[in-house]
């Protein structure tokens, strides 16, 4: 890529005299250009990803380097004095997924163009995405993200159709991103969007008008849905995107002379998490409608699609009453109770039926029924869902069971956020591991190296001072950098428990107040997203902005405990706090956790886990050694048990244990409620001592001895950068370059 010669072409003048925004304009058309040189040649069987959610983060530097002219570019712009970080910054992070389940969709776009695998996406183009937060009175506010602007990465495809409601018809649209495979093909993600999409119904903050579904369709990811006119709109959501990928996958298999009745040879569907349940019934409606006999339809439909099962908490499993399903998409009902005629006819236990006793359809249990494979996120949620949750299925089904270990794309997670760490681990192994993650175990042999340690150390002091100044800029809140950084950056959910690393921040600060100080200073950083209608997430974020003030405020403590919450937590926004961090904190209640992706993307830039035996953490664990992690808590045996007695009460634990109870009562303390509100720390208050569904108070001792262990180990430098070198050493099993060619192994049998 020729700058110079691009800028004249474009605007007629020298680099030097473009701004910053003419330079990304130009930057994002020409690798825009490039990717599309390099589509690769259909084959006769395609995956189509379909998913609610693609969280893809900003694209210029990860298209860059994956076309493999990023450090041309950055030289060529630096020679003109200009930084490549300040382009970056023109770009809109497009916020189209909530958390990990849509980053791990855009981690494996990026892994299944690498591959060169015969895979497209396929979600929806909601144009304010989740929201953005804002902190205002020590409060989460919400206000829309746009991301659409003029320069944009979408690029508007010819491919229309019309989709169906019971009481209105859509005109679709279908948008196409670009997927650039590290030096390998360009795959798509299409997202849909419906064409009488109107802005200009949104309101004050993210509310909006919801009476029409032609206007607002596509404006929000996961709207509101704690009354019925939200959970509706869902539905259409749902719909609008299985009816659109429905179309496209008969229209693209009916052009490589697919008969229908051979479906599966030409595409394969990967439903990630229960979202796009509903491409099942369409599909089967469609093809019966071209002439296919019920059982027939069902069979093929079956022989395409794949379920990926992301939870196994109770409220987070979809059920939708059959009377919404009747006023939005009728047509889908006779053949949902088919579906579930066929179960009732086959199979006594009531727990496997499609439709339960309230009328209520278990869009999961369609999935199992109806899908060829059924696969778990971690080792562990595997098993517990083969051996607990989905018991009776895996009774019916064994074979469809398997796992499939998440993954993450070590493109952005490594080269693209830590080129310091990139470039120092190429010169010490090769550039092997860009492309065979494995490779990164040779980095062992340097495990007694002082030079090598040393260079470690100093390069996490460069992420370090790096994070400092993003969050100064940002926040104005100035950190330490030569303090511990000690990171819990997640969606804010009372199963990951930010409560209980809170309820350690609160002992730890009373502690110094009263003359105990800390070995090394401490720096916890928090960030992330509740969803609006979640009243105690946002009391969890409360007590934590409340905890920022009070300890900044007291210089006493400043010096050896800061607490920041960083605000609006995305893509970006991790991509400057993982290279930065010490201690990951992974510390859901056991079992409640199916694998997380974040604990993958610290392990891969030297950060050492805290965490309990929960999802990846346990193959972590494996990989690493009781050496160079620090797990702590109760296992997800004994917390399956102790909810299956209903034994559980936190008053016990509140009433033997000192240290709780004085952590717990500083919540409503009058300290605390002078810069809080008494509504918000009361509720949070009565919630922990009255129910704590998520059991911190039993992991509490725990917690905070494995946690007073890591910061005494920290202050050995030498001892610590050894625990660096092998966590990254050993993170080459996270990449999803490994999960996405087991999925093609095991599930799609693409060549
Ligand atoms: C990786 C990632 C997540 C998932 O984090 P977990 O700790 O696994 O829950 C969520 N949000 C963003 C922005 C991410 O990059």
């Amino acid at each position: 890529m020729n700058l110079t010669e691009i800028m004249v072409a474009y605007y007629n003048k020298p680099l030097s005299l473009c701004s910053n925004e003419e330079i990304y304009f130009a930057l994002l058309k020409e690798s825009d250009r490039m990717a599309a040189g390099k589509e690769n040649k259909p084959a006769v069987k395609k995956l189509y990803y379909i998913s609610a959610e693609f969280l893809i983060g900003k694209l210029l530097s990860n298209n860059l380097i994956n076309l493999g002219v990023y450090d041309d570019v950055r030289q060529q712009l630096l020679e003109c004095g200009k930084d490549i970080c300040e382009i970056e910054e023109i770009e809109c992070e497009p916020s189209l997924g909530n958390g990990g389940l849509g980053r791990l969709a855009a981690c494996f776009l990026d892994s299944v163009a690498t591959l060169g695998l015969n895979g497209d996406g396929i979600g929806i183009n909601y144009h304010f995405g989740l929201f953005r937060q804002v902190f205002r009175e020590n409060s989460q506010t919400t206000v829309p993200d746009p991301w659409i602007t003029e320069n944009s990465w979408l690029n508007k495809t010819d491919v229309s159709y019309r989709v169906k409601f019971r009481d209105t018809e859509v005109a679709a649209r279908m948008y196409d991103i670009n997927v650039t495979g590290y030096d390998s093909t360009t795959r798509k993600l299409h997202l849909f969007d419906v064409e009488s999409v109107d802005e200009s119904v949104v309101g004050e903050g993210i509310s909006f008008d919801k009476s029409e579904i032609r206007k607002n369709l596509t404006l929000f990811l996961y709207p509101d849905d704690s009354d019925e006119a939200g959970r509706l709109l869902r539905i259409y959501q749902q719909y609008f995107m299985v009816s659109c990928a429905a179309q496209l996958i008969l229209d693209e298999a009916a052009a490589k002379g697919c008969s229908l009745h051979d479906l599966s040879r030409y595409a394969v569907i990967q439903i990630n998490d229960t979202h796009p349940t509903m491409i099942i019934p369409e599909l089967i409606r469609l093809l019966t409608e071209r002439g296919l006999l019920m059982d027939e339809a069902i069979k093929t439909v079956s022989e395409c699609c794949a379920y990926t099962n992301h939870t196994i908490l109770a409220e987070a499993l979809e059920k939708w009453p059959v009377e919404y399903l009747k006023k939005a998409v009728p047509q889908l009902v006779p053949i949902i109770e088919i579906l579930d005629d066929k179960v009732r006819r086959k199979y006594e236990d009531k727990s496997v039926y499609i439709i339960d006793s309230e009328e209520r359809v278990h869009m999961a249990h369609i999935d199992i029924h109806c899908c060829m494979s059924v696969n778990g996120v971690a080792k562990l949620h595997t098993d517990i869902l083969k051996e607990t949750e989905l018991h009776h299925f895996h009774k019916i089904y064994p074979d469809k069971f398997n796992n499939k270990t998440n993954g993450i794309t070590f493109r952005r997670w490594l080269m693209h956020c830590n080129p310091e760490l990139t470039a120092f681990i190429s010169s010490l192994i090769g550039d092997g591991f860009k492309k065979n993650a494995q490779e990164l175990e040779k980095l062992l042999e340097y495990r007694n190296d002082m030079r090598v340690l040393q260079k470690l150390t100093d390069i996490k002091q460069i992420k370090k001072k790096q994070l400092k100044d993003y969050i100064q800029k940002k926040q104005g809140i100035i950190l330490c950098e030569d303090s511990v950084f000690d990171i819990q950056i997640k969606r804010l959910h009372e199963y990951k428990r930010q409560q209980l690393n809170a309820l350690y921040l609160i002992h730890k600060y009373l502690e110094i107040k009263s003359g105990v100080i800390p070995e090394s200073p401490i720096t916890a950083v928090f960030g992330g997203k509740a969803a609006p209608a979640y009243k105690i997430a946002q009391d969890i974020i409360h007590l934590i902005l409340c905890l920022q003030q009070l300890t900044s405020e007291d210089s006493h403590v400043s010096p050896y405990l800061n607490i920041v919450m960083v605000e609006n937590y995305n893509v970006s926004a991790a991509e400057k706090l993982i290279p930065a961090c010490d201690i990951s904190e992974q510390i859901s209640l056991a079992s409640k956790e199916a694998s997380g992706t974040g604990n993958m993307k610290f392990m891969l830039n030297g950060a050492v886990t805290l965490g309990t035996v929960d999802g990846a953490n346990v193959e972590i664990h494996d990989l690493v050694g009781d050496e160079n992690i620090y797990i702590f808590g109760d296992s997800s045996d004994t917390v399956v048990k102790r909810y299956s007695e209903g034994s559980y009460n936190p008053m016990d634990y509140y009433e033997k244990n000192p240290r709780i109870k004085r952590a717990v009562d500083f919540i409503t303390s009058n300290q605390l409620l002078k810069v809080g509100n008494k509504e918000k720390l009361e509720r949070l208050s009565e919630e922990l001592l009255h129910k704590d569904w998520f059991m911190t108070f039993p992991d509490f001792e725990s917690y905070v001895k494995v946690r007073e262990k890591a910061y005494s180990d920290y202050k050995n430098k030498t001892e610590w950068a050894e625990k660096m070198l092998v966590n990254i050493a050993m993170a080459g099993y996270f990449s999803s370059d490994r999960t996405i060619a087991e999925y093609n192994n095991d599930i799609w049998h693409l060549s």
